[in-house]
């Protein structure tokens, strides 16, 4: 039906190759392996070589829908894939982990030693009576510690529940609660901006109604004052002076459950994501080396939080099975001034950089002095994730940090999708700025409409994955029910996405945003991102957010929620040329009826902007669940402003 499709506004034409001496390198070179991976069965059983398995699979996929088993009967350990296959060899003195502590110390930690490291703290571990299947709570800051404390549970086959490191005490708890967690990991406190955040007494807070844990592991980062339990907690360090550094990888079914991981919570309450070993190992492995280029020389940059998925896929488990050299930085992009991300690129000659677009457009909103005072010659592929990115980010992105020598693979993919599922592959795939392009090889991503049929190219729907992919989510921790209805209830067999969409005559896909943040005027539907972009390609804009706002007679108009670049400021006429603008590039219904200046957007932990908050400052409603909110004065200071000016 006419209502339930999704506009198509935006034609952005731009087309971007990847240079000559790119695509003769790269690892992946030939479409063929499009055609290869139309057997989708044979093309990841063939992947699943990438690991070691104890004992092999016999069959690659059992389909139960939506209930699904990948490689079954294979045995294998996560973290014997990331670690012990590589000792036995040359990488055994390569660099695994180096870290850029926020005040410029510097650790290194080659194969081998992670590989002792995670071996004696399994066995801190199992002293405190972890055993397989037992949940694991790990709280830290990105130190490697944290990477060594989910190696040490997948090697004993506990499953661990990262939570981001800046989340408060009772955010903490509810996931403390939810997993029935045994253990808890944490450090004394973690740096940020030149301050100390108090982990151990944000820890101390949640375990006060948290019963599940009967020990605290407590790293020591800060060295500042904290007061241990008797019993209960004890410091890592101490620990590990006595702990054995042998300790055999624990054999775990390719369907035993590697990690839960809560969702961002953009969209409402998180959901706790169960993700299992083989198919998700197989997953991120290939995607991982695929799509980075991954080269043994490389110095691979992942900026996102362990506490996120994509700390989980493309820091630890990916990179790490691949072999690859990963760099872990533990403060802030502005700490201690706004050139530290290009500065540790040209301190470790960083060649791979993957990050977000909302960190792009801080960047872009600091201005280009930054990028330009330092040496950047190392880098040679770029990545984003997480939302979608406007076109003008992406240009800038493109021409200040890669100096337009270097592809860009926007990947689009979700926690619970547990590896990369739309995206270039940089040696072979045309790119369009602010389009995750096609699937990757195996995977069956469509756009579809409210019947579940796949729309004509050129319109826009609802995303959806038809088949399923080896590291899909299995459950939803505690609550199948919840799995079934949020994810497979709308068309049956078919996983809804959540996200609307658009697939253009070329076959590449849009991400329009959330399908609850569509936007409708009059009966048309509009997807946010296309009125953001449009918006973020006024010279003065960096960022953006667009709300539908009730309306007599149209049913919704459009709010925007807008950030001004630095050195720029509020002139006479700017709303109105900001109006024209968006009428001028994607047409006059998504002309915004308001436009509303503010210094900073109200975003979760993992920076996506929130808009259902924005909606509900706009209609004066109170807040709806705001736990997952990085900076609660920033809602407080919009709904006043909003009141005194709207
Ligand atoms: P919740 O599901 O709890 O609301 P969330 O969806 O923000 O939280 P994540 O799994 O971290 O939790 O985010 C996945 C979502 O991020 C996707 O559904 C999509 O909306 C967005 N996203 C991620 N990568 C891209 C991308 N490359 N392009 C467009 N959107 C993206
Ligand atoms: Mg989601």
């Amino acid at each position: 039906m006419e209502e339930e499709k999704l506009e198509a506004l935006l034609q952005e034409t731009r087309v971007f190759q990847a240079p000559e001496g790119f695509r003769q390198q790269a690892n992946v070179q030939s479409t063929a392996v499009y055609a290869e991976a139309e057997n989708r069965l044979e093309f990841w059983a063939k992947q699943a070589d990438r690991l070691e398995w104890f004992e092999r699979w016999s069959t690659v996929l059992e389909w139960n829908s939506p209930f699904a088993k990948w490689f079954v009967g294979g045995k294998l350990n996560a973290a014997y894939n990331c670690l012990d296959r590589h000792v036995k060899g040359w990488r055994r003195n390569k660099a695994a982990i180096i870290f850029e502590g926020e005040n410029g110390d510097s650790r290194v930690l080659t194969y081998q030693d992670l590989h002792r490291e995670v071996s004696q703290f399994a066995n801190v571990l199992k002293s405190l009576g972890v055993q397989k299947g037992d949940r694991v709570t790990i709280y830290l800051p990105m130190i490697p510690e944290a990477a060594i404390a989910m190696l040490a549970c997948a090697r004993l086959g506990a499953p661990h529940s990262v939570v981001f490191g800046g989340f408060s005490a009772e955010a903490l708890r509810d996931r403390i609660n939810d997993a029935q967690a045994k253990v808890l990991i944490t450090a004394d406190g973690s740096n940020r901006r030149g301050g100390v955040y108090p982990l151990k007494a944000n820890a101390d807070a949640a375990l006060n109604g948290a019963g599940s844990i009967e020990h605290v592991v407590v790293v020591q980062r800060t060295g500042g004052q904290v007061s241990m339990q008797a019993g209960r907690d004890i410091w890592y360090h101490e620990a590990m002076s006595n702990a054995s550094v042998v300790c055999p990888a624990e054999p775990v079914d390719a369907e035993d459950m590697l990690y839960i991981l809560y969702t961002s919570g953009t969209t409402g309450k998180p959901k706790g994501v169960v993700h299992t070993t083989g198919g998700y190992m197989v997953g991120v492995s290939a995607t991982h080396e695929m799509i980075f280029d991954l080269k043994e020389e490389d110095v691979y940059w992942c900026t996102a939080d362990v506490g996120w998925v994509t700390g989980h896929s493309y820091i630890v488990y990916g990179p790490l099975a691949n072999g690859a050299t990963v760099l872990m930085y533990e403060g802030t992009p502005d700490y201690p001034a706004k050139d530290r991300m290009w500065q540790i690129v040209e301190k470790y000659r960083v060649s791979i950089l993957y990050t977000a677009p909302t960190a792009i457009r801080t960047y872009m909103k600091w201005g280009a002095k930054y990028p330009e005072s330092r040496d950047l010659s190392s880098l040679r592929l770029l990545g984003t994730v997480g939302e979608p990115i406007n076109p003008e980010a992406w240009i800038w992105y493109h021409k200040y940090i890669g100096r337009e020598r270097c592809p860009i693979v926007d990947t689009w993919w979700q926690t619970e999708t547990g590896m990369i599922m739309m995206t270039p592959l940089p040696g072979i795939t045309a790119l369009k700025p602010g389009s995750a392009t096609v699937p990757f090889p195996g995977i069956k991503v469509e756009v579809v409409d409210k019947d579940g049929k796949p729309v004509p190219k050129g319109s826009g729907g609802y995303l959806v994955v038809s088949e399923p992919w080896p590291a899909m989510l299995r459950t939803v921790y505690g609550d199948p029910d919840r799995y079934v209805s949020t994810y497979w209830n709308r068309w049956p067999g078919i996983y809804f996405t959540g996200d609307g969409a658009k697939w253009d005559t070329d076959g590449y896909f849009w991400v329009l945003g959330r399908v609850d943040d569509v936007i409708n005027v009059s009966g048309h539907r509009i997807g946010t991102m296309e009125v953001e972009s449009a918006l973020v390609d006024h010279p003065y804009v960096a960022e953006a957010a667009c709300i539908g706002k009730n309306h007599e007679i149209k049913g919704q108009a459009v709010a925007a929620f807008v950030t001004l670049k630095e050195g720029t400021e509020v002139k006479d006429g700017l709303v109105e040329e900001m109006k024209a603008h968006v009428t001028a590039k994607i047409g006059a219904i998504a002309r915004p009826d308001d436009i509303f200046f503010t210094a900073e957007l109200p975003k979760t932990r993992s920076g996506k902007i929130m808009r259902r908050l924005l909606r509900d400052i706009a209609e004066g409603r109170t807040l709806g669940d705001t736990t997952t909110l990085a900076d609660a004065s920033v809602v407080n200071a919009l709904k006043e402003k909003y009141a005194d000016e709207a």
